[in-house]
């Protein structure tokens, strides 16, 4: 009994990490970790739950980082957005055993590409362009989503990432990671795709 109840005050104070975790590659991320190839991945592995939380330039996965100006590029964002609904594309079948919930989910807010409503109608026609142009050119967005998987035993310590397979523009990923008893940094390349979490 005292033993279930240690656990148990374990896996709550873990989980509550990744919030800090969160808080923190956040605040890194309006700043200057925003690098074209890199993504984030932050993960906490308490008892038989596993959280993940991605965060990526959105150029990685769309090779792009505007919003859509064709049908195709429009095509290529959703279907961007329907497997990132899943995680295959990041843990293949790895934790198929497991029940899994997409916790958050936030897609890129494109710097519009026109100048903002009004004056987009308004100027139009003097050919007033400046806003736009001032806008387009350092204009950055992300991907990113969090993963929770409940698992019906405690997951394997490794965990091969597929995401540079399915993803061409991620070059690599620069892991944080927390258990109940440790903590790590790793950084996965396609060469290199394996986590182990101990
Ligand atoms: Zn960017």
């Amino acid at each position: 009994m005292t033993r279930f109840s240690n656990n148990q005050r374990t896996t709550h104070a873990s989980l509550g990490l990744i919030a800090l975790l969160a808080g923190t590659s956040a605040a890194a991320q309006g700043l200057d970790s925003h690098v074209h190839g890199n993504a984030e991945l932050n993960v906490v592995i308490a008892g038989q739950q596993l959280q993940f939380e991605f965060i990526s330039p959105a150029l990685n996965l769309l090779g792009f980082e505007r919003a859509p100006n064709s049908a195709a590029e429009a095509a290529l964002l959703d279907s961007v957005v329907a497997d990132l609904k899943s995680s295959e594309w990041l843990v293949g079948d790895a934790l198929v055993d497991c029940q899994m919930s997409s916790v958050a989910f936030e897609t890129p807010e494109f710097a519009e590409s026109h100048a903002p409503d009004g004056d987009a109608q308004k100027h139009d026609e003097d050919g007033h362009d400046e806003h736009a142009q001032g806008t387009g050119g350092d204009a950055h967005a992300n991907f990113s989503v969090q993963y929770l998987f409940d698992c019906p035993a405690p997951p394997a310590r490794d965990i091969s990432i597929t995401a540079f397979s399915h993803f061409g523009g991620i070059e690599e990923i620069t892991v944080q990671w927390i258990s109940e008893t440790r903590q790590g940094l790793a950084r996965l390349t396609a060469s290199n795709t394996v986590l182990a979490l101990e």
